[in-house]
């Protein structure tokens, strides 16, 4: 089939590029099993080598390809153009973060984020050099669900309170903590619990869900943020983990 594409094109730093942006209309040829990702491959190196977007596994690992089409955010390389219907595919930059160039964005702003978290793992002051968390425990499994976070940025273009708070850490951020929280081997979950109780950090989620319908690695951070809300005030009462609080 022919498929048609409107694309999103930007130059900043040059004459009249600074925020500028047109749609470019582009017609490629497309089988049952053409990715958006082939699409755009097609169009760099047929029709316009201008066009700039990035990649590079291509097998739905590294979520480097992340992008907005038809309005979601969606890796290009797993995103088969068939599934997307018999619609002109608009293709653009994830949102919330400045664009370099046509789909290629500056992901420092992911990478701040993180650092606003003390999202890096510290060793607990005489752990073990190589400590384990046990597989199959209550331990593991919660981490596990939260764990595999790729950095594609997917989610944080897809919260609203990004665009709203700029000092609000985000989805991914936040779900980075919680697993750094819930993990016994960490040295600097007391420092972090400042950072995450600042007004401008929990309790900005407004649990809407977005990061958690566009995440391709089936994540939930609007989950890991609901736990470690629940550990704020397990903390601030005095409950130890795994206690129930007494009802009635
Ligand atoms: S949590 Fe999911 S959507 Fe967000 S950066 Fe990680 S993999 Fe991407």
């Amino acid at each position: 089939m022919r498929l048609a594409l409107r694309v999103f094109r930007c130059t900043p730093g040059t004459a009249g590029g600074d925020g500028a942006h047109r749609w470019q209309a582009y017609e490629v040829e497309a089988g049952a099993d053409t990715t958006v990702l082939d699409a755009l491959v097609a169009i760099q190196r047929e029709q316009d080598p201008t066009l700039a977007f990035r990649w590079a596994c291509r097998v739905g690992m590294c979520g480097s390809c992340a992008m907005v089409v038809n309005g979601r955010e969606r890796w290009a390389c797993r995103m088969r153009v068939h599934d997307l219907g018999r619609v002109t595919l608009r293709v653009r930059p994830l949102y919330h973060f400045p664009v370099l160039r046509d789909l290629v964005v500056d992901m420092a702003p992911f990478n701040a984020r993180l650092r606003a978290v003390d999202g890096a793992f510290r060793p607990r002051a005489g752990a073990d050099s190589y400590a384990l968390v046990p597989g199959g425990g209550a331990e593991r499994r919660a981490i596990d669900v939260a764990i595999e976070c790729i950095g594609c940025g997917m989610c944080l273009s897809a919260c609203t309170m990004v665009a709203h708070d700029p000092r609000f850490p985000g989805p991914a951020a936040l779900n980075r903590a919680f697993t750094l929280q819930r993990d016994s081997r960490e040295g600097g979950a007391e420092e972090r619990w400042p950072l995450l109780l600042d007004e401008d950090a929990l309790t900005r989620c407004h649990g809407q869900g977005t990061c958690t319908d566009v995440c391709p690695m089936g994540l939930s951070p609007t989950d890991s943020i609901l736990k470690l809300r629940r550990a704020a005030v397990r903390r601030a009462v005095g409950i130890p983990r795994g206690r129930r609080p007494r009802e009635g």
